[in-house]
């Protein structure tokens, strides 16, 4: 840490590189300087700092009823999404899963190695589960208690359908289970408009906070019902949830450092005017740089109407010179870190829209991204003609 930043969207430190990549993200000076105290798990202050946690994420999910709860979980994201899944799901329970990405099918996997039962609905990389499908799939299996949706499909950047996900899974007598690890707190998963049982974030995505837990947001009357449910001793949300009524405390050894990381993280969100504030930032992030990178030939993967303002997937140019790694680390020369595509059929590259970053910095991005392609002699970023055909015939 060389020098200390007062400007809000200045270069993170001096030397240090953007991370365009959807959590590790880009943090706030303040964030990184709230881990330089130790505390001690147990001591009263900590546990008021856990406890002011997660009366803000409950906050922040709008529940002004007291009907909800927050659990904070140790691990990354998908650590929570294995403790939700098992916490939530009673064993002898059923599970539709609604997959168009990675995170979608790791659910799936997730359930697999959990040994309980589920069905698949896998939609490929380019197109969102709709409701009409939900509801076929509900009608045709009574056996299914479950859906668990992904709100923000980050492999590809999608946004999903949630609200409409949700009244056909209410419609038909099931519970929906959340994963909004990459969308809270940037997207509204408001508890008065989209009905929920439990969803799941993590502290390094929407809020801008380190990595080092997750979290899960869950309806009171429910959370009580998952006593039991567990197959896994660490990742029991309900066991969780109970030892810290009683003591305040979380059950093993708490990323101390993390939640104070968290916290300061917390203040900035707020006072960039919440949810609201924060997703037109990225809406505004996302603007810019898809509407730069097109100028550069570059193509989107997805139709505008799918275009999460998280992160975007790009397909790799056509042209013979083009060579992802190449580009890569001519990128991150220039102070910008992107990331590989996670595609399973044609070549393409993800740029984030989130964490400590404006406009300003996107319109470096793309001119970042015009010399690169330069140096390398390509003079175009136009995509295969193969891959815009897969594309129209999958999206058809
Ligand atoms: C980041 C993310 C996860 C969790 O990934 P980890 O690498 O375990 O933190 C799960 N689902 C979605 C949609 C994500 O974006």
């Amino acid at each position: 840490m060389s020098i200390v930043q007062s400007d809000a969207f200045a270069d993170p430190v001096m030397g240090e590189p953007f991370l365009l990549t959807p959590g590790p993200l880009t943090t706030a000076y303040s964030v990184k300087q709230a881990m330089l105290r130790d505390w001690g798990s147990w001591d009263g202050d900590f546990r008021a700092m856990t406890r002011s946690m997660c009366e803000q994420l409950v906050a922040l999910a709008g529940d002004t009823k007291g009907e909800f709860t927050c659990v904070p979980m140790q691990g990354s994201g998908s650590f929570c999404v294995e403790a939700l899944l098992g916490s939530f799901v009673p064993r002898d329970g059923k599970v539709l899963v609604l997959a168009n990405g990675a995170y979608g099918l790791r659910a799936a996997e997730t359930m697999r190695y959990l040994g309980r039962a589920f069905t698949l609905i896998d939609k490929g990389d380019y197109m969102p589960p709709r409701s009409d499908e939900v509801a076929a799939a509900l009608d045709a299996d009574p056996a299914i208690t479950h859906v668990i949706a992904i709100h923000c499909e980050t492999s590809s950047g999608i946004l999903n359908p949630i609200a409409e996900i949700s009244e056909a899974t209410y419609a038909r007598g099931r519970k929906l289970l959340v994963d909004s690890m990459s969308a809270f707190g940037a997207i509204d998963l408001d508890v008065n408009t989209i009905r929920y049982e439990a969803m799941v974030s993590s502290a390094n995505k929407c809020i801008e906070g380190v990595p080092g837990f997750g979290f899960v947001i869950a309806r009171t009357s429910e959370l009580e019902a998952c006593k039991g449910n567990s197959h896994s001793l660490v990742l029991d949300v309900h066991a969780q949830w109970a030892n810290m009524v009683k003591t305040g405390q979380w059950r093993y050894t708490p990323p101390t450092h993390v939640v104070a990381a968290f916290l300061e993280a917390l203040r900035i969100h707020a006072a960039e005017g919440g949810v609201a504030g924060r997703g037109a930032r990225y809406a505004r992030n996302r603007d810019v740089m898809v509407g730069g990178m097109r100028e550069l030939g570059f193509e989107t993967l997805l139709k505008d109407r799918w275009l999460s303002p998280i992160i975007v997937t790009f397909f790799c140019p056509a042209h013979p010179n083009f060579v992802f790694t190449d580009f890569y680390e001519l990128m991150k020369q220039k102070g910008f870190i992107i990331y590989p595509g996670k595609l399973t059929v044609v070549e393409s590259f993800r740029v984030g829209c989130i964490g400590r970053m404006d406009e300003h910095i996107m319109h470096r991005v793309v001119d970042a991204a015009a010399q690169s392609l330069a140096e390398m002699g390509v003079d175009t970023a136009a995509p295969p003609a193969a891959a815009i055909a897969e594309r129209a015939r999958l999206a058809a």
